[in-house]
Protein backbone atom coordinates (compact mmCIF):
# COMPACT_ATOMS: atom_id res chain seq x y z
CA UNK A 1 0.00 0.00 0.00
CA UNK A 2 1.32 3.34 -0.69
CA UNK A 3 1.47 6.04 2.11
CA UNK A 4 1.22 9.70 2.62
CA UNK A 5 4.54 11.58 3.74
CA UNK A 6 3.59 13.52 7.08
CA UNK A 7 3.31 16.99 6.17
CA UNK A 8 1.03 20.03 7.87
CA UNK A 9 -2.42 20.54 6.63
CA UNK A 10 -4.12 24.14 7.04
CA UNK A 11 -7.65 25.14 6.65
CA UNK A 12 -7.79 28.70 6.10
CA UNK A 13 -11.63 30.24 6.01
CA UNK A 14 -11.01 33.52 3.43
CA UNK A 15 -8.92 33.81 0.23
CA UNK A 16 -6.63 36.04 2.11
CA UNK A 17 -5.97 33.66 4.42
CA UNK A 18 -4.90 31.22 2.47
CA UNK A 19 -2.48 33.24 0.64
CA UNK A 20 -0.91 34.64 4.14
CA UNK A 21 -0.48 30.72 4.90
CA UNK A 22 0.59 30.36 1.57
CA UNK A 23 3.45 33.03 2.36
CA UNK A 24 4.51 31.87 5.59
CA UNK A 25 5.17 28.68 4.46
CA UNK A 26 6.80 29.20 1.12
CA UNK A 27 7.80 27.22 -1.52
CA UNK A 28 7.23 24.48 0.47
CA UNK A 29 3.63 24.41 0.43
CA UNK A 30 1.05 23.97 -1.88
CA UNK A 31 -2.70 24.36 -2.46
CA UNK A 32 -5.57 21.62 -1.95
CA UNK A 33 -8.58 21.34 -3.63
CA UNK A 34 -10.17 18.18 -3.68
CA UNK A 35 -7.50 16.02 -3.51
CA UNK A 36 -7.67 13.58 -6.05
CA UNK A 37 -4.48 15.01 -8.08
CA UNK A 38 -2.48 15.95 -5.69
CA UNK A 39 -2.56 13.32 -2.67
CA UNK A 40 -2.02 9.94 -5.16
CA UNK A 41 0.40 12.56 -6.41
CA UNK A 42 2.19 12.91 -2.85
CA UNK A 43 2.17 9.19 -1.89
CA UNK A 44 3.99 8.04 -5.37
CA UNK A 45 6.69 11.19 -4.17
CA UNK A 46 6.27 13.18 -7.46
CA UNK A 47 5.12 16.01 -5.32
CA UNK A 48 6.42 16.14 -1.79
CA UNK A 49 5.22 19.35 -0.27
CA UNK A 50 5.90 19.97 3.25
CA UNK A 51 2.27 21.81 4.34
CA UNK A 52 -0.67 21.46 2.43
CA UNK A 53 -3.44 24.20 2.61
CA UNK A 54 -6.98 23.47 1.31
CA UNK A 55 -9.25 25.90 -0.77
CA UNK A 56 -12.48 23.80 0.23
CA UNK A 57 -13.30 25.82 3.10
CA UNK A 58 -12.87 29.29 1.22
CA UNK A 59 -16.97 30.17 0.23
CA UNK A 60 -15.82 32.91 -2.22
CA UNK A 61 -14.43 30.30 -4.13
CA UNK A 62 -17.92 28.30 -4.50
CA UNK A 63 -19.66 30.83 -6.34
CA UNK A 64 -21.50 30.52 -9.40
CA UNK A 65 -23.61 32.87 -11.97
CA UNK A 66 -24.01 36.42 -11.92
CA UNK A 67 -21.05 38.64 -13.29
CA UNK A 68 -19.70 41.81 -14.30
CA UNK A 69 -20.30 42.75 -18.41
CA UNK A 70 -22.05 39.43 -18.63
CA UNK A 71 -19.16 36.97 -17.84
CA UNK A 72 -20.34 34.12 -15.76
CA UNK A 73 -18.18 33.03 -13.28
CA UNK A 74 -17.94 29.93 -11.69
CA UNK A 75 -16.16 29.13 -8.33
CA UNK A 76 -12.75 26.93 -8.72
CA UNK A 77 -13.77 24.80 -5.66
CA UNK A 78 -17.15 23.90 -6.75
CA UNK A 79 -16.97 20.11 -7.53
CA UNK A 80 -17.37 17.87 -10.57
CA UNK A 81 -20.64 16.88 -9.49
CA UNK A 82 -22.04 20.06 -8.74
CA UNK A 83 -21.09 21.54 -11.85
CA UNK A 84 -22.46 18.30 -13.91
CA UNK A 85 -25.62 18.55 -11.90
CA UNK A 86 -26.20 22.58 -11.69
CA UNK A 87 -29.50 23.10 -14.04
CA UNK A 88 -27.85 26.74 -14.42
CA UNK A 89 -24.50 25.08 -16.19
CA UNK A 90 -26.33 22.33 -18.19
CA UNK A 91 -28.85 24.91 -19.42
CA UNK A 92 -26.74 27.37 -20.80
CA UNK A 93 -23.00 25.58 -20.90
CA UNK A 94 -23.76 22.25 -21.77
CA UNK A 95 -20.16 21.67 -22.95
CA UNK A 96 -18.96 22.42 -19.35
CA UNK A 97 -21.23 19.91 -17.87
CA UNK A 98 -20.73 17.04 -19.96
CA UNK A 99 -16.54 17.61 -19.68
CA UNK A 100 -17.49 17.41 -16.15
CA UNK A 101 -19.33 14.25 -16.23
CA UNK A 102 -16.73 12.65 -18.43
CA UNK A 103 -13.81 12.93 -15.77
CA UNK A 104 -12.97 9.82 -14.47
CA UNK A 105 -15.95 8.07 -11.93
CA UNK A 106 -18.42 9.29 -9.67
CA UNK A 107 -16.47 9.12 -6.95
CA UNK A 108 -13.46 10.76 -7.81
CA UNK A 109 -16.31 13.90 -9.39
CA UNK A 110 -17.44 14.39 -5.82
CA UNK A 111 -14.27 15.06 -4.58
CA UNK A 112 -12.15 16.93 -7.92
CA UNK A 113 -12.75 20.40 -8.17
CA UNK A 114 -13.14 22.52 -11.45
CA UNK A 115 -9.72 24.98 -10.14
CA UNK A 116 -7.94 21.16 -9.47
CA UNK A 117 -8.90 19.92 -12.72
CA UNK A 118 -7.74 22.94 -14.88
CA UNK A 119 -4.66 22.87 -12.58
CA UNK A 120 -4.26 19.43 -13.28
CA UNK A 121 -0.75 17.75 -13.55
CA UNK A 122 0.70 16.55 -16.60
CA UNK A 123 0.99 13.05 -17.17
CA UNK A 124 3.55 10.33 -19.10
CA UNK A 125 3.93 6.70 -18.41
CA UNK A 126 7.58 7.25 -17.06
CA UNK A 127 6.39 9.90 -14.70
CA UNK A 128 2.63 8.47 -13.05
CA UNK A 129 4.38 5.36 -11.30
CA UNK A 130 5.19 4.63 -7.61
CA UNK A 131 8.97 5.92 -6.65
CA UNK A 132 10.64 2.47 -6.24
CA UNK A 133 9.49 1.99 -10.46
CA UNK A 134 10.90 5.69 -10.87
CA UNK A 135 13.63 4.89 -9.37
CA UNK A 136 14.37 2.06 -11.70
CA UNK A 137 14.88 3.95 -14.83
CA UNK A 138 17.13 6.60 -12.40
CA UNK A 139 13.78 8.65 -12.31
CA UNK A 140 13.25 11.55 -15.62
CA UNK A 141 13.38 15.24 -15.81
CA UNK A 142 10.22 15.92 -14.48
CA UNK A 143 10.78 14.63 -10.88
CA UNK A 144 14.57 13.32 -9.83
CA UNK A 145 16.24 12.68 -12.80
CA UNK A 146 18.00 14.02 -15.59
CA UNK A 147 16.76 12.67 -18.88
CA UNK A 148 13.41 12.35 -20.53
CA UNK A 149 12.78 8.85 -21.74
CA UNK A 150 10.65 9.72 -24.09
CA UNK A 151 12.59 11.88 -26.21
CA UNK A 152 16.04 11.18 -24.66
CA UNK A 153 17.96 14.26 -26.69
CA UNK A 154 15.49 16.64 -25.68
CA UNK A 155 15.96 19.50 -23.32
CA UNK A 156 12.36 19.57 -22.23
CA UNK A 157 9.55 17.34 -21.02
CA UNK A 158 6.92 16.17 -23.06
CA UNK A 159 4.22 15.07 -20.35
CA UNK A 160 0.69 15.56 -21.65
CA UNK A 161 -2.23 17.74 -20.36
CA UNK A 162 -4.93 15.19 -19.08
CA UNK A 163 -7.26 17.59 -18.40
CA UNK A 164 -11.01 16.93 -19.54
CA UNK A 165 -12.23 20.57 -18.75
CA UNK A 166 -9.45 22.63 -20.04
CA UNK A 167 -8.97 22.15 -23.86
CA UNK A 168 -13.34 23.04 -23.28
CA UNK A 169 -11.93 26.47 -21.34
CA UNK A 170 -9.79 27.34 -24.02
CA UNK A 171 -12.29 26.90 -27.12
CA UNK A 172 -15.11 29.00 -25.33
CA UNK A 173 -12.26 31.69 -24.76
CA UNK A 174 -13.23 31.77 -21.29
CA UNK A 175 -11.12 34.08 -18.93
CA UNK A 176 -9.15 33.08 -15.57
CA UNK A 177 -9.15 34.67 -12.25
CA UNK A 178 -6.09 34.08 -10.53
CA UNK A 179 -5.85 35.88 -6.35
CA UNK A 180 -2.42 36.46 -5.52
CA UNK A 181 -0.54 38.16 -2.72
CA UNK A 182 0.12 41.27 -5.14
CA UNK A 183 -3.27 41.55 -6.04
CA UNK A 184 -6.20 40.19 -8.56
CA UNK A 185 -5.55 39.48 -12.58
CA UNK A 186 -7.38 37.69 -15.04
CA UNK A 187 -5.90 35.85 -17.73
CA UNK A 188 -7.32 34.33 -20.83
CA UNK A 189 -7.65 30.20 -20.22
CA UNK A 190 -5.97 30.06 -23.59
CA UNK A 191 -2.54 32.16 -21.84
CA UNK A 192 -2.47 30.20 -18.17
CA UNK A 193 -0.72 27.03 -20.04
CA UNK A 194 2.48 26.32 -21.23
CA UNK A 195 3.90 24.02 -23.80
CA UNK A 196 6.45 22.42 -21.24
CA UNK A 197 5.62 18.98 -19.11
CA UNK A 198 7.08 20.51 -15.92
CA UNK A 199 6.01 24.54 -15.77
CA UNK A 200 2.97 24.04 -17.37
CA UNK A 201 0.87 26.52 -15.64
CA UNK A 202 2.25 30.80 -16.34
CA UNK A 203 0.51 30.98 -13.13
CA UNK A 204 3.03 32.05 -10.20
CA UNK A 205 3.24 28.86 -7.13
CA UNK A 206 1.36 31.55 -4.79
CA UNK A 207 -1.59 32.37 -7.01
CA UNK A 208 -4.89 30.64 -6.13
CA UNK A 209 -7.32 30.06 -9.66
CA UNK A 210 -10.15 31.81 -8.14
CA UNK A 211 -12.99 31.44 -10.71
CA UNK A 212 -13.56 30.22 -14.12
CA UNK A 213 -15.20 33.51 -16.36
CA UNK A 214 -17.46 31.82 -19.42
CA UNK A 215 -18.67 34.35 -21.92
CA UNK A 216 -22.47 34.55 -22.15
CA UNK A 217 -24.20 32.43 -23.90
CA UNK A 218 -24.96 33.69 -27.31
CA UNK A 219 -25.22 32.48 -31.04
CA UNK A 220 -22.43 29.70 -30.63
CA UNK A 221 -22.29 26.67 -29.66
CA UNK A 222 -19.68 24.25 -28.41
CA UNK A 223 -18.60 20.23 -28.33
CA UNK A 224 -16.17 18.24 -26.53
CA UNK A 225 -15.47 14.66 -26.86
CA UNK A 226 -13.12 11.99 -25.38
CA UNK A 227 -11.36 9.24 -26.39
CA UNK A 228 -9.76 7.17 -23.80
CA UNK A 229 -9.54 3.40 -23.41
CA UNK A 230 -12.16 2.63 -20.79
CA UNK A 231 -15.27 4.47 -21.10
CA UNK A 232 -16.45 4.38 -17.31
CA UNK A 233 -13.45 5.71 -15.50
CA UNK A 234 -9.66 6.43 -18.03
CA UNK A 235 -8.07 10.05 -18.17
CA UNK A 236 -8.66 11.38 -22.01
CA UNK A 237 -5.25 10.18 -24.45
CA UNK A 238 -7.29 12.85 -26.86
CA UNK A 239 -9.74 15.39 -26.32
CA UNK A 240 -11.58 17.45 -28.83
CA UNK A 241 -13.46 20.55 -28.29
CA UNK A 242 -15.09 22.45 -30.81
CA UNK A 243 -16.30 25.86 -30.97
CA UNK A 244 -18.38 27.80 -33.37
CA UNK A 245 -19.99 31.42 -33.75
CA UNK A 246 -23.16 30.91 -36.19
CA UNK A 247 -24.09 33.44 -37.98
CA UNK A 248 -27.18 31.92 -39.68
CA UNK A 249 -25.74 28.28 -41.15
CA UNK A 250 -21.84 30.14 -41.55
CA UNK A 251 -19.32 29.79 -38.82
CA UNK A 252 -18.76 33.27 -38.49
CA UNK A 253 -15.84 31.70 -36.12
CA UNK A 254 -14.34 28.55 -34.27
CA UNK A 255 -11.75 27.28 -32.06
CA UNK A 256 -10.70 23.51 -32.28
CA UNK A 257 -8.87 22.85 -29.22
CA UNK A 258 -7.14 19.25 -28.41
CA UNK A 259 -6.01 17.69 -25.87
CA UNK A 260 -3.99 14.87 -24.70
CA UNK A 261 -1.25 15.47 -27.59
CA UNK A 262 0.48 18.16 -25.87
CA UNK A 263 1.64 19.73 -22.62
CA UNK A 264 -1.10 22.25 -22.95
CA UNK A 265 -4.38 22.15 -25.07
CA UNK A 266 -3.23 22.83 -28.34
CA UNK A 267 -4.96 25.12 -30.85
CA UNK A 268 -5.47 24.22 -34.31
CA UNK A 269 -5.72 27.14 -35.99
CA UNK A 270 -5.53 26.11 -39.83
CA UNK A 271 -8.65 23.43 -38.63
CA UNK A 272 -10.20 26.57 -37.18
CA UNK A 273 -9.79 28.99 -40.30
CA UNK A 274 -10.87 26.32 -42.42
CA UNK A 275 -14.51 26.67 -40.85
CA UNK A 276 -14.92 30.60 -41.09
CA UNK A 277 -17.17 32.14 -43.06
CA UNK A 278 -18.09 28.84 -44.36
CA UNK A 279 -21.43 26.79 -44.31
CA UNK A 280 -20.29 23.00 -42.08
CA UNK A 281 -20.81 20.94 -45.48
CA UNK A 282 -19.30 17.47 -45.03
CA UNK A 283 -16.09 18.90 -47.76
CA UNK A 284 -15.34 21.33 -45.10
CA UNK A 285 -15.48 19.78 -42.22
CA UNK A 286 -12.79 16.68 -43.63
CA UNK A 287 -10.69 20.14 -44.31
CA UNK A 288 -10.68 21.38 -41.17
CA UNK A 289 -10.35 17.57 -39.89
CA UNK A 290 -7.59 16.99 -42.10
CA UNK A 291 -6.04 20.76 -41.19
CA UNK A 292 -6.08 19.29 -37.33
CA UNK A 293 -4.67 15.87 -37.86
CA UNK A 294 -1.21 17.32 -39.48
CA UNK A 295 0.00 19.57 -37.29
CA UNK A 296 -1.24 16.81 -33.80
CA UNK A 297 2.02 15.37 -32.60
CA UNK A 298 1.33 12.52 -29.86
CA UNK A 299 3.92 11.43 -27.91
CA UNK A 300 4.67 7.48 -26.93
CA UNK A 301 4.14 8.40 -23.32
CA UNK A 302 0.58 7.14 -22.93
CA UNK A 303 -1.94 4.54 -23.29
CA UNK A 304 -2.73 3.24 -27.07
CA UNK A 305 -0.16 3.26 -30.10
CA UNK A 306 0.74 6.86 -30.67
CA UNK A 307 0.15 6.62 -34.62
CA UNK A 308 -3.15 5.69 -34.18
CA UNK A 309 -3.96 8.68 -31.86
CA UNK A 310 -2.48 10.52 -34.56
CA UNK A 311 -5.86 9.14 -37.02
CA UNK A 312 -8.33 9.53 -34.44
CA UNK A 313 -7.82 12.96 -34.01
CA UNK A 314 -8.95 13.37 -37.99
CA UNK A 315 -12.08 10.85 -36.70
CA UNK A 316 -12.72 13.04 -33.95
CA UNK A 317 -12.51 16.56 -35.35
CA UNK A 318 -14.68 15.06 -37.97
CA UNK A 319 -17.35 13.98 -35.34
CA UNK A 320 -17.53 16.71 -32.96
CA UNK A 321 -18.25 19.19 -36.45
CA UNK A 322 -20.74 17.10 -37.69
CA UNK A 323 -22.63 17.39 -34.30
CA UNK A 324 -22.12 20.72 -34.29
CA UNK A 325 -23.54 21.04 -37.82
CA UNK A 326 -26.32 19.01 -36.94
CA UNK A 327 -27.57 21.01 -34.12
CA UNK A 328 -27.18 24.19 -36.19
CA UNK A 329 -29.39 22.42 -38.52
CA UNK A 330 -32.43 21.50 -36.08
CA UNK A 331 -32.35 25.04 -34.97
CA UNK A 332 -32.58 27.12 -37.96
C1 LIG B 1 -8.09 7.24 -11.21
C2 LIG B 1 -8.16 8.66 -11.65
C3 LIG B 1 -8.79 8.96 -12.86
C4 LIG B 1 -8.85 10.29 -13.29
N1 LIG B 1 -9.45 10.57 -14.49
C5 LIG B 1 -9.50 11.84 -14.93
C6 LIG B 1 -10.11 12.13 -16.18
O1 LIG B 1 -10.63 11.26 -16.86
N2 LIG B 1 -10.10 13.42 -16.61
C7 LIG B 1 -9.54 14.43 -15.88
O2 LIG B 1 -9.58 15.58 -16.34
N3 LIG B 1 -8.98 14.18 -14.67
C8 LIG B 1 -8.94 12.91 -14.19
N4 LIG B 1 -8.37 12.65 -12.97
C9 LIG B 1 -7.67 13.71 -12.25
C10 LIG B 1 -8.47 14.44 -11.15
O3 LIG B 1 -9.24 13.54 -10.41
C11 LIG B 1 -9.39 15.52 -11.70
O4 LIG B 1 -8.75 16.26 -12.70
C12 LIG B 1 -9.89 16.46 -10.60
O5 LIG B 1 -10.78 17.41 -11.15
C13 LIG B 1 -8.77 17.22 -9.91
O6 LIG B 1 -9.37 18.12 -9.00
P1 LIG B 1 -8.96 18.16 -7.44
O7 LIG B 1 -9.78 19.24 -6.84
O8 LIG B 1 -9.07 16.82 -6.83
O9 LIG B 1 -7.43 18.57 -7.61
P2 LIG B 1 -6.31 18.56 -6.47
O10 LIG B 1 -5.70 17.20 -6.39
O11 LIG B 1 -6.82 19.15 -5.22
O12 LIG B 1 -5.28 19.60 -7.10
C14 LIG B 1 -4.66 19.34 -8.34
C15 LIG B 1 -3.57 20.41 -8.55
O13 LIG B 1 -4.17 21.68 -8.72
C16 LIG B 1 -3.75 22.59 -7.70
N5 LIG B 1 -4.96 23.35 -7.36
C17 LIG B 1 -6.18 22.84 -7.07
N6 LIG B 1 -7.09 23.82 -6.96
C18 LIG B 1 -6.41 24.99 -7.16
C19 LIG B 1 -6.81 26.37 -7.17
N7 LIG B 1 -8.08 26.74 -7.00
N8 LIG B 1 -5.85 27.30 -7.40
C20 LIG B 1 -4.56 26.94 -7.60
N9 LIG B 1 -4.14 25.65 -7.62
C21 LIG B 1 -5.06 24.69 -7.40
C22 LIG B 1 -3.18 21.75 -6.58
O14 LIG B 1 -2.17 22.44 -5.89
C23 LIG B 1 -2.63 20.55 -7.36
O15 LIG B 1 -1.35 20.88 -7.88
C24 LIG B 1 -8.31 11.33 -12.49
C25 LIG B 1 -7.69 11.00 -11.27
C26 LIG B 1 -7.63 9.70 -10.86
C27 LIG B 1 -6.98 9.38 -9.54
S1 LIG C 1 7.98 13.24 -20.96
FE1 LIG C 1 10.08 12.67 -20.37
S2 LIG C 1 10.67 14.08 -18.71
FE2 LIG C 1 8.46 14.23 -19.01
S3 LIG C 1 7.59 12.83 -17.51
FE3 LIG C 1 7.82 11.66 -19.41
S4 LIG C 1 9.84 10.73 -19.33
FE4 LIG C 1 9.74 12.29 -17.75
Amino acid sequence: MLRLPSFTYRQPRTLAEALAMKADAGPEATYVAGGTDLYPNMKRRQQEPRTVISLMGVPELRRTGGGERGAVPLGSCLTLTEIEASPYVRERYPVVATAAALVSTPLLRNMGTLGGNLCLDTRCNYYDQTYEWRKAIDFCMKKDGHICWVAPSSPRCWAVTSSDLAPVMVALGADYLLAGPAGERVVPATRFYNNDGINYLTKQPDEVLAEVRLPPPGDWDAVYLKLRRRGSFDFPVLGVAAWVRWEGTRAADARIVLGGVASHPQEMPEAAGALRGKALSAEVIAAAAEAAYRPAKPMDNTDFDLSWRKQMTRVYVTRALAELARRRSTTT
